[in-house]
């Protein structure tokens, strides 16, 4: 089955280039002029994945991925003109997957629609598929690594970004360890001009409420105080 991608730009041309790329790489676009639109679209269609720019008429991006991450873990790609480091942050903080420039180069923008996508789909086919061999239990959880999910013990599977998935692995593959938030921020981030610790913070902070029993008191990924994190849970 095809995958709708709906494309949130206001800039007529900017948009019918990425829906026609999109298109001609086999996936359904669906287009989207404005926040108020976007969520309009959401309503209507099965979406599986947006891409959002950030300089909208109603609302700004940022804003508008903040709301969309309040209400689903749905693929989310930004794709701006903006190029610092701030912008990039704060959208990355408030849960977006990739963040891409408008210079990107087509080959690369369809690759990374697709690997994000693939992640997703093995998300939602979860305990039937898992290969034994690369799955990890903790405290109650079941984390798929290859499959990019992470189920409690009913079967009800944690509502997780890609990142965030990817962070446990990581994390959960060097259980004991102590690793650095530029570790870690290397070991989730492909495309970020420096390390910020506050983005490893956040996304922590953001894993911590989904999945520990008390997130004031974690005891799965813990603070090692001046140094970065650690996943204390047992591995079963
Ligand atoms: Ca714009």
């Amino acid at each position: 089955m095809t995958s709708n991608i709906l494309i949130v730009e206001d800039d007529e041309m900017i948009r019918s280039l990425i829906s026609e790329r999109l298109k001609h790489a086999g996936y359904s676009a669906i287009e989207a002029g404005s926040g108020e639109e976007m969520f309009e679209k959401l309503d209507q269609s099965n979406i599986d994945m947006i891409i959002l720019d950030l300089g909208l008429p109603d609302e700004d991006g940022i804003v508008l991925a903040r709301k969309i991450r309040a209400r689903s873990s749905i693929p989310l790609i930004i794709l701006t003109a903006r190029k610092d480091k701030e912008n990039r942050i704060a959208c990355l903080e408030v849960g977006a997957d990739d963040y891409l420039t408008k210079s990107v180069d087509t080959d690369e923008f369809l690759l990374r629609v697709r690997n994000l996508l693939n992640r997703t789909k093995a998300n939602t086919k979860h305990t039937i598929l898992n290969k034994p061999d690369n799955t990890l239990q903790f405290h109650g959880w079941q984390l798929d690594i290859d499959g990019f999910s992470l189920i409690d013990e009913q079967g009800v599977e944690a509502d997780l970004t890609p990142a965030e998935i990817k962070l446990i692995s990581v994390m959960a593959n060097n259980a004991g360890r102590v690793l650095s938030r530029d570790q870690l921020l290397d070991a989730i981030s492909t495309d970020i001009d420096g390390p910020s610790d506050r983005m490893i913070d956040a996304f922590i902070s953001r894993i911590r409420k989904k999945i520990e029993s008390d997130p004031r008191k974690p005891e799965i990924l813990v603070t090692v105080t001046g140094v970065g994190y650690k996943f204390a849970a047992k591995i079963d």
